[in-house]
């Protein structure tokens, strides 16, 4: 992926893209934005320019040293990530520091990638500060943050920072179609709307996410028939894991009791789950089921406390039963 290649972001594209033809990228870069939103793909962008050896436009993805890169083998990448043990201690960036002022293997430039810096300690920033106050020629960081005030003023000021923000949808559903391209469209549009555009939730909920909340979905539905409120508690507890993923439960919740009905009418259904469920309850709890549920919904998508939000469905759905 080159920097075209990237989605929507179009004045950071501009910008980045500009540099880069130029050969004026900066020395030190803070990519900030939502989980989700791509740093780590620009970060990589960054980096295969920064060890391109093409004469022409970087990266060019076919050179000895793209190819190395996109294989995540290029002696002059390194990358730590924050997440991962000791990722960011100050041994580490100790370490980086006196690496720094090596002379690169092979490339141009050698690049330092500091990933999910949220947690990176004020000690280990303040002795990645000492690089960037004298930085050495040919080496670039990169830092990926959520949001650049996590990171201390005096690391922000001699960065230049790249903010990050969602896709709009309709560019995020088609890009997402090339990476699920046995997916109907329908259902990826779904996702990257439910997502607000966010590339890497919308993955999320296409591949595992989905079938994780249909089933989850399906396990709270047979427990308010069956089930204890113990068990339901439990069950409902489950969607606080992340919003979109309690969004993308309540939707299949929604569709199960709306089949529910379907069955319970009379009327054809395809959905086993349904049918044993509503073959288990009158119409009139049915109904309380879904208006449960659809109030549900238009909760979930404000800022509610997640925790609490998951003992009210709870509490709300076994009391349709009086
Ligand atoms: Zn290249």
């Amino acid at each position: 992926m080159n920097i075209h290649e990237f989605v929507s972001n179009f004045e950071l594209k501009n910008e980045i893209s500009e540099s880069m033809l130029n050969r004026t990228l900066p020395h030190a870069v803070i990519i900030e934005g939502a989980k989700g939103t791509g740093k780590r793909t620009l970060a990589g962008i960054l980096a295969r320019y920064a060890v391109c050896t093409s004469d022409s436009v970087r990266p060019c993805g076919l050179c000895n040293s793209c190819r190395k890169a996109i294989a995540g083998i290029h002696p002059d990448i390194f990358s730590t990530d924050g997440n991962s043990s000791g990722g960011l201690a100050i041994s580490v960036i100790r370490q980086i520091r006196s690496d720094a002022y090596i002379k690169p293997n092979e490339a141009p430039s050698r690049v330092f990638m500091l990933l999910n810096c949220d947690k990176m300690l004020q000690p280990a920033q303040n002795a990645f500060l000492k690089v960037l106050e004298e930085p050495p020629e040919n080496v670039m960081f990169i830092l990926t943050v959520t949001s650049a005030n996590m990171l201390l003023e005096t690391v922000r000021s001699r960065s230049r920072i790249y903010s990050l923000y969602p896709a709009e949808i309709d560019e995020a559903a088609a890009y997402l179609q090339t990476l699920f391209p046995d997916k109907p469209f329908d259902e990826i549009y779904k996702a990257a709307s439910k997502s607000g555009g966010n590339i890497g939730q919308a993955s999320y909920l296409i591949s595992s996410g989905g079938e994780e909340s249909r089933q989850l979905a399906e396990k709270i539905m047979r427990s308010v028939v069956s089930g204890t409120e113990y068990d339901l508690l439990l069950l409902t507890n489950e969607i606080t894991k992340d919003r979109i993923f309690a969004a993308a439960v309540l939707d299949n919740m929604l569709e199960i009791s709306s089949e529910c009905m379907r069955s319970a009418l009379g009327l054809k259904t395809d959905s086993d789950t349904a049918s044993e469920i509503a073959s288990k309850m009158t119409k009139k709890r049915l109904l309380a089921i879904t208006e449960v549920i659809s109030k549900a919904c238009g909760i979930a998508a404000t800022n509610v406390n997640l925790a609490f939000f998951s003992t009210w469905l709870c509490a709300q759905l076994k009391h349709t039963n009086c």
